[in-house]
């Protein structure tokens, strides 16, 4: 058989048209992932007519011709329900979509004007396939289990037991007082003190406002609700020994317990790690720093540490562990504060400053090994409208939504701060950024945001 160069090239230039791009979205639950990846696909869906996306050049320019979603590729990870989203945001009253609790992804096949290499020069369109994952941001919180054991795991949660943890703790410390770790397992024992361990994390969470919660697992199962790799806690220090649970038999309930966390970290944490997250190519970590704001010192404080846990994921260079085992690729890392329509615009810089201060060491290192990082604040999806409004005779900024009770309000949030705030100033400020529910919404229109186009551009513009 005899092969044209011809047949050569376009065999060549249509594996260069196959190209892929994985992007990770992130963040603790509530900052915003559900909203932003709708607002994403629903911006990219809209490209050939969308007004609102200035700042993407591939948009502005013409390069980007036109999107259209593809069947995702991994057919054991559930779909991302864009379309139950965009139905509750245009029903009337239009509400926020519901957020997923597990790994979700949509993808997307683009259609542009190769501008670059020699495609340019050889083809008029090409795609790139866009794969959007979507993963709890608490499952990174997992990270540094990985290297510790099981009693050292057991003292850093004890060390944290202060404030609020220590008030939600108490039911769950007393299903373990007087009881010896040393004696054969009891499974009921053990699922009945796990739930209450589990109890409290889900406490911390959702009634404390606080983030840092490990296991991740325990709060966000996936499909791993009700298994047994779930059923363990930590153990008080002040009443067994280092040597104790080195020296534990395998079927006494320290050994059952010390098995199950190191199976928890092989088992669930390694895994994840090596099917999702060495293979995403660019990543956006979504921060709502402005819940915590208003929740008070001890929740923004939590808030700070668990994104502090989660740069760990990031930090490649210190982290050999990471490194050897899973070899990342991400190239580029943006971190979103989120929500940004919930102030009036000159507080944005504010919410930047901000967050790069909560951000500040992992940004500040070049040891990030080639990854470019940067800040920005954004709202995927606006609710509101700025304005002025005259008080005393000046014109004052402020902003205007519907309540989530479907009243109209017209307000002033509050300043965000620049710095990262100290006690005097939680002494003096007082925050109230009210949820909003999101406007109506034209069905052939794109959605309202600010600055996604921004957001865009800097994770996918350089890739057409
Ligand atoms: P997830 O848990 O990270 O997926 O968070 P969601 O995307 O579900 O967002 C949680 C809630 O934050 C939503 O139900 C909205 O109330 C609010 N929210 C998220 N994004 C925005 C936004 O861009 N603007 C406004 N005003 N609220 C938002």
């Amino acid at each position: 058989m005899r092969v044209s160069i011809g047949d050569e090239v376009n065999k060549w230039v249509s594996r260069g048209l196959d190209r892929h791009i994985r992007l990770a979205v992130t963040g603790l639950s509530t900052a915003g992932k559900t909203a932003f990846i709708t607002s994403l696909v629903n911006q990219l869906l809209h490209v050939s007519t969308n007004p609102r996306l200035p700042l993407f050049a591939p948009v502005r320019d013409g390069v980007l011709q036109g999107a259209k979603r593809v069947p995702q590729p991994d057919l054991c990870m559930a779909r991302f329900g864009y379309d139950e989203g965009m139905g509750r945001l245009l029903s009337d009253p239009p509400s926020w979509p519901q957020p997923t609790n597990d790994v979700s992804q949509i993808r997307l096949a683009l259609k542009y004007v190769p501008q670059q290499g020699a495609l340019k020069y050889l083809q008029n369109s090409a795609t790139l396939y866009l794969d959007i994952i979507d993963y709890p941001g608490e499952w990174l919180l997992d990270l540094p289990m990985l290297e510790l054991d099981f009693y050292a795991w057991s003292e850093q949660q004890f060390a944290s037991l202060k404030g609020k943890r220590e008030t939600l703790a108490a039911t769950w410390r007393e299903s373990m007082r007087d009881r010896d770790w040393s004696q054969a397992a009891d499974e009921s024992l053990l699922a009945e003190v796990s739930k209450h361990y589990t109890d409290y994390l889900y406490q911390c969470k959702s009634a404390a406002g606080l983030h840092w919660v490990q296991p991740g697992r325990f709060v966000l199962p996936g499909e791993l609700a009700g298994a047994p790799v779930l059923q363990f806690f930590p153990i008080d220090p002040e009443q067994v020994s280092a040597q104790q649970v080195a020296d534990a038999d395998k079927d006494s309930a320290l050994g059952l317990l010390k098995a199950r966390f190191e199976h928890y970290k092989q088992h669930v944490i390694k895994p994840f790690y090596k099917q999702h997250f060495s293979k995403f190519d660019r990543q956006i970590i979504l921060v709502d720093c402005l819940q915590p704001l208003n929740a008070g010192p001890e929740s923004f404080n939590d808030m700070r540490q668990a994104i502090e846990h989660l740069m760990g994921s990031f930090r490649y260079g210190r982290n050999n562990l990471l490194k050897r085992l899973f070899a990342p690729r991400i190239d580029k890392v943006l971190f979103a504060a989120t929500k940004a329509d919930h102030v009036t615009p000159e507080q944005h810089p504010h919410m930047v400053s901000l967050m790069q201060q909560i951000i500040h060491e992992a940004y500040q290192h070049a040891s990030f090994e080639g990854i470019s990082m940067e800040c920005m604040s954004l709202a995927s999806i606006s609710a509101t409208t700025p304005g002025f409004v005259s008080h005393k005779g000046e014109q004052m900024a402020a902003l205007q939504g519907t309540g989530l009770d479907g009243e109209a309000r017209m307000l002033f949030p509050g300043e965000v701060p620049k710095r990262l705030p100290n006690s005097a100033f939680w002494d003096e400020q007082g925050f109230d950024f009210v949820p909003f529910r999101p406007g109506n919404i034209e069905s052939d229109e794109p959605l309202p945001h600010i600055r996604m186009d921004k957001a865009l551009q800097y994770l996918l513009g350089d890739k057409f």
